[in-house]
């Protein structure tokens, strides 16, 4: 059987964070722009905020020549106040990922054919299975959340420790 690595959710990179990645990594995959999930990627999942650093990151590479654009799942509403923290870069809400739909229309917003378009995104079963479908560059991050909690190692790890110590002096009172 071949393996059909276009049809499937497998990504051509992978970073940590959406702010690991530099134009020059972008210029390296041969891409001329960015389209970039909101949702775990930019923002925590729901948050009307932007993620600290994003707006800068996304300055930065408009300053060196990339184009960004914006392809989520959310609502109009949501992305239009996402862009506007975001440099007021532009928008398609409501992309339908894994349908290639949202990467196509970005394509055709960008007058940038989709094999030049980065798709950068948390979401295998989303985010990189709709770029492997328009023919985009799939570009995989860790879920902002799991990010912070592998970074920080917490918040299970400190409750398990205070666990194992509360269930320690319990027995020593015990004995
Ligand atoms: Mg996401």
């Amino acid at each position: 059987m071949i393996f059909d690595r276009k049809a499937k959710a497998m990504p051509d990179y992978y970073f940590r964070h959406l702010l690991d990645i530099t134009p020059d990594d972008i210029k390296n995959m041969g891409a001329e722009a960015i389209a970039v999930d909101l949702d775990n990627t930019a923002v925590f999942f729901g948050s009307f905020r932007l993620e600290e650093g994003v707006r800068e990151w996304t300055a930065n590479m408009l300053r060196s020549g990339i184009k960004v654009i914006i392809v989520s799942n959310t609502l109009n509403s949501r992305a239009f106040i996402l862009s506007k923290q975001m440099c007021n870069v532009g928008f398609i809400a409501l992309s339908l990922k894994p349908s290639p739909r949202g990467i196509e229309n970005a394509s055709r917003r960008l007058g940038v054919p989709a094999e030049k378009i980065a798709m950068i995104g948390d979401k295998l079963s989303s985010d990189i299975l709709a770029a492997n479908r328009a023919g985009a560059i799939a570009v995989k991050v860790d879920n902002l959340r799991h990010y912070y909690e592998k970074e920080n190692n917490i918040p299970k790890y400190a409750a398990t420790a205070a666990t194992v110590a509360a269930a320690a002096a319990v027995i020593s009172v015990l004995k």
